[in-house]
């Protein structure tokens, strides 16, 4: 059975990659999701496309993260959206998952890089859930997309890693704040997980990358995706707070 349906969901960067992923499995569950972009139109495009065909319900909503005005440009156009499909501006589910890696070494990150980093990592999840919860009833779900990089050493993305630890913050203190309307909040933590980086077409990268795992594989996008679905639904009404390790295992050591 449909476990979403009626609500209605925000992904954020969900034109390609494991936010691709989620808005396809959330509008699965039977929810109206909004495929949010920044620059790939076509990609979000085929995103909606491929709800549809499944008989599912979504749009594109373009928005981008980490400048000025970005959150109230984003809810201007989603309100609008969600008012003529729905009569009503609700927003159950927040995910956030938009987000940029660094892939610079510590000594030459720069500030502006940094910045950049937690612009869009940390300080727009952060506005988005406080403009979000203007419009979540009761019940809401919000699940802020981490990385396994806050509990695994890679001198090589420490900025990157400080902005999910940020982000991390979130679950925690919104989580008490939110208990009282029945709204939870979850960070999920993807490890290694096949994206369009054209590092996953080389055999031998994607095989050291699959040794971090106890599975022995990298990450698929709906293997992050499936635990994105299920904490949106009832059934996880009892996790708020949370840090769920989805890395196949590659925080065992
Ligand atoms: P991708 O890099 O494949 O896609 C990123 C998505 O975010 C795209 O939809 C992109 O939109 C959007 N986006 C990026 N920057 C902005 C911005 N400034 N404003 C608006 N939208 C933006 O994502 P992944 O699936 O690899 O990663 C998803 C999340 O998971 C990220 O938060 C990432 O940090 C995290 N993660 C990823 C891991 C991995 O191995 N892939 C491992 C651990 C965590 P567009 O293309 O339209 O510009």
């Amino acid at each position: 059975a449909e476990r979403l349906t009626g609500r209605t969901a925000l992904v954020t960067g969900s034109s390609r990659g494991m936010g691709r992923a989620a808005a396809i499995r959330l509008a699965q569950e039977g929810a109206l999701v909004a495929v949010h972009y920044h620059q790939d139109e076509a990609a979000a495009r085929e995103v909606v496309t491929t709800v549809e065909k499944d008989g599912g319900r979504a749009f594109a909503v373009r928005a981008e993260l980490g400048v000025d005005g970005d959150v109230d440009q984003l809810f201007a156009v989603l309100e609008e959206d969600l008012r003529e499909r729905t009569g009503s501006t609700d927003l159950h589910v927040l995910v956030n998952n938009a987000g940029v890696m660094g892939g610079v070494a510590a000594d030459e990150v720069t500030p502006e890089q940094f910045d950049r980093i937690f612009a869009v990592n940390a300080k727009a999840p952060f506005f988005l859930i406080q403009r979000a919860l203007r419009n979540m009833p009761d019940g809401g779900r919000i699940i802020n997309i981490s990385s396994g990089l806050t509990r695994f050493a890679n001198p090589d993305e420490i900025a990157y890693a400080m902005s999910k630890g940020a982000l991390e913050q979130l679950a925690l203190h919104f989580a008490k704040a939110l208990g009282p309307r029945g709204i939870t909040i979850n960070s999920v933590a993807p490890g290694i997980t096949r994206n369009g980086n054209p590092v996953f077409d080389i055999p031998e990268a994607v095989e050291q990358m699959a040794g971090l795992s106890a599975f022995g594989r990298v990450g698929e996008p709906e293997d992050v995706a499936d635990v994105v679905a299920f904490l949106a639904t009832d059934e996880a009404r009892w996790i708020t707070g949370s840090f769920v390790d989805a890395t196949g295992g590659t925080l065992l050591g």
